[in-house]
């Protein structure tokens, strides 16, 4: 169901104690009028559930696509799925890069994550060197083509895209409202092509990228964002206080 989310990634930061008094922090946001979903590290989904508000949702960075067995340090997603874990970033960027994801390995988590009932938000996004080349659109769309091919109108109704692009991670540089829904756009188009029309309907389409309390109302105003994934800003309690009031 399409639906206004924020989702908070806290990357590889925060322990028990600067956890704890996030959390306690976020519970004084009142009356949200979106979906937020707090993904920290695995170390800290426990103290995230318990202090979590009752109206947030959790949310994990990362899934091994196996069920189980010798995979020394991967996490399942039966595993999440039993710290009530309702939403997982795949496709990030950062794993991307570091970690050499490809397209059929985030396939294959997708797949595991949907098996477990636990919503995949998916990020794709372009460097800045194919921003340059205006080659953009095609970089998306051939992510999203290659990850999903194998997928069914039915298998993706749950499926939540963040287009994250890669030179406004982290970076301070942020898209432009229009830059964002031009992307957007093109990735509904997409969907329907793949999927049909109700299912890009139903698509919920999230910005990262530099998202931030000055810049988030205006990109979320645009028509076909459904809000956000924010990182470093997630870190920070009023900046993201602004950030979900922003997403209406
Ligand atoms: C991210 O890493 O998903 C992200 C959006 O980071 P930042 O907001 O820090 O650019």
């Amino acid at each position: 169901m399409r639906k206004k989310i924020v989702a908070a990634n806290w990357k590889m930061n925060l322990n028990q104690s600067t956890a704890n008094t996030l959390l306690e922090g976020l519970a004084t946001i009142e009356n949200a009028a979106c979906e937020v979903v707090i993904c920290p590290s695995f170390t800290l989904l426990s103290t995230a559930q318990s202090k979590l508000p009752s109206n947030f949702s959790l949310g994990a960075q990362n899934v091994h696509p196996a069920p189980e067995g010798a995979f020394t340090g991967e996490v399942s997603a039966s595993m999440l799925k039993d710290m009530k874990v309702k939403y997982c970033i795949v496709g990030h960027s950062e794993r991307r890069e570091y970690f050499a994801e490809t397209d059929a390995f985030i396939a294959e988590k997708i797949k595991s994550l949907l098996s477990n009932g636990i919503t995949p938000i998916f990020c794709c996004g372009e460097n800045l060197q194919i921003r340059q080349n205006n080659s953009h659109q095609s970089c998306v769309e051939s992510q999203i083509r290659n990850t999903f091919s194998l997928f069914t109108a039915k298998d993706i109704e749950s499926v939540v895209i963040a287009y994250e692009p890669v030179w406004a991670i982290g970076t301070g540089m942020t898209a432009s409202p229009e830059q964002a829904e031009e992307m957007h756009l093109h990735i509904r188009q997409v969907w329907k092509d793949m999927f049909g029309e109700t299912a890009a309907a139903q698509l919920s389409i999230l910005y990262g990228g530099s998202c931030k309390a000055d810049n988030a109302a205006s990109i979320f105003a645009m028509p076909n964002v459904d809000g956000g994934l924010i990182g470093g800003a997630s870190l920070k309690l009023d900046e993201f206080k602004v950030i979900v009031n922003a997403c209406k």
